[in-house]
């Protein structure tokens, strides 16, 4: 194994590729990025960076560019379909944790990120999907693309999302993605419709008998600076069938599924445009992270849905641990056993809670529903007390880490 790797291969240009990439070169190792899609722009709906993802931004020089082009929630406010408060958390992020919670446009952050990259003299190519990895004992490690081409690196960091490839070449036999039975439906209105409404900075979110659906503004862009999502059970439909209705059906349905929710929610259904599906996906927890010179991060190791709004932050997280102990110079086994021992124990947990936040959404009987909402009430205020701990971690503050190893089932180089 090399002692001093100095060329990195990253497998995936989403959150944590191009971060890790943009760090491991200031620790004085180059970095290449390899991206299965065209380079685009403007894809995708919106989301929330957590302070603690806030820090990793601020680190590479991008917290402020993304707060003028994103905005701040100052809060996140629930509500019951019928219009009941059910209660406010995640008040004064940046007072407590140095950092506030940024929605953005997940297009705003990717380009971003990418152009970050650009600047910091990464390699980003486009259009190499990864199909597999050769890692021969005393050759760089090799990887392939669908094209025929190859890359060589002396590691290889798979940041290649829920759907890895690297994964399953790092646990051959490990579990593969689940759909966990929910489905988001989402994309972005007029801030407009929201100023209108009264609604303040912050995410307002309610729970139906049976699904979710949330708003807030995420950017200045007077058309399209507001976003929306709706989390409902998907009854065994799958993401690709909800897009092939194409926006005017799936208004339809979204106006079906929440007849007599709370305003503006009908409202926002009504002026949806180029509305986005995604699948809400888990993966079990992983026997290892990682396998001879490949390492996983992001999703790839620990694929979270949504419903905690942390996967990105984790994934920063992940880019920004890893690039400080590759600063330690350490035997490249040694550095990947550190980090997954420091970082599997944190995003399981945070991974635990949004499990439990999804099964919230799912579909209640009316005195079920009932009963979620007293709950709610109840007990949003320990649930956010017991969520603090997500958000006042500093991931660039060096830290006392654990060396050893939580592996479950240590696979052979
Ligand atoms: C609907 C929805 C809403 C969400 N909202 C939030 C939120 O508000 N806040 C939050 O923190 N998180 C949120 N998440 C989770 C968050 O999006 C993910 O956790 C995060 O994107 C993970 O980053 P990543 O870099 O690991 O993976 P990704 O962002 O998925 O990037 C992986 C990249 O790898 C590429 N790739 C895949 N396979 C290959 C291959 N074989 N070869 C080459 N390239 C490949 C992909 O094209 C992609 O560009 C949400 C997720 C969903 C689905």
């Amino acid at each position: 194994m090399t002692r001093r790797p100095r060329k990195a291969i990253i497998i995936g240009a989403g959150i944590a590729g191009p971060v890790a990439a943009i760090l491991l070169k200031r620790a004085g190792i180059d970095a290449a990025i390899y991206e299965g899609w065209s380079y685009s722009t403007g894809i995708g709906g919106g989301l929330q960076i957590a302070p603690n993802g806030m820090h990793v931004l601020a680190e590479i020089g991008l917290a402020s560019e993304l707060i003028r082009s994103g905005e701040v929630a100052d809060a996140f406010d629930f509500y019951s379909q019928n219009g009941a408060r059910l209660g406010s958390i995640h008040r004064n992020m940046k007072a407590r944790f140095g950092q506030p919670a940024v929605n953005m446009r997940r297009a705003t952050l990717n380009e971003a990120l990418v152009d970050k990259a650009w600047s910091s003299c990464v390699e980003v190519h486009f259009e190499k999907r990864l199909a597999r990895i050769e890692d021969r004992a005393d050759r760089p490690i090799v990887a392939t693309f669908t094209d025929g081409s190859t890359a060589e690196g002396d590691f290889l960091i798979g940041a290649d999302g829920v759907h890895s490839v690297v994964r399953q070449h790092v646990n051959p036999d490990g579990p593969r993605p689940f759909d966990t039975g929910l489905v988001g439906i989402g994309g972005f209105v007029p801030r407009s419709l929201l100023e209108n409404a009264g609604i303040g900075p912050l995410i307002e979110a309610t729970f139906g008998q049976s699904g979710f659906f949330g708003y807030g503004f995420c950017s200045p862009d007077p058309a399209q600076g507001a976003m929306w999502w709706s989390t409902q059970p998907s009854h065994g439909i799958d993401a690709a069938t909800f897009r092939a209705m194409g926006d005017q059906r799936l208004k339809q349905h979204l106006r079906d599924f929440h007849q007599g929710w709370r305003d503006p929610i009908p409202r926002i259904i009504d002026a949806a445009e180029n509305i986005v599906v995604t699948d809400t996906l888990d993966v079990a927890t992983l026997p290892t992270w990682s396998r001879g010179r490949t390492l996983l991060i992001g999703d790839a190791a620990h694929a979270t849905s949504p419903h905690a709004g942390q996967g990105a932050s984790l994934a920063l997280e992940d880019a920004m641990r890893l690039s400080l102990l590759m600063r330690e110079d350490e035997e490249l086994q040694t550095t990947f056993e550190r980090f997954e021992a420091e970082r599997r124990p944190r995003a399981e947990r945070i991974v635990a809670i949004a499990r439990r936040n999804g099964s919230t959404k799912r579909e209640f009987s009316p005195t079920g529903a009932w009963i979620r909402d007293r709950m709610l009430t109840l007990l949003l205020p320990l649930t956010s007390r017991g969520m603090d701990f997500m958000y006042a971690y500093n991931p660039c503050e060096p830290t006392s880490r654990p060396r050893t190893s939580t592996r479950r089932d240590p696979l052979a180089a």
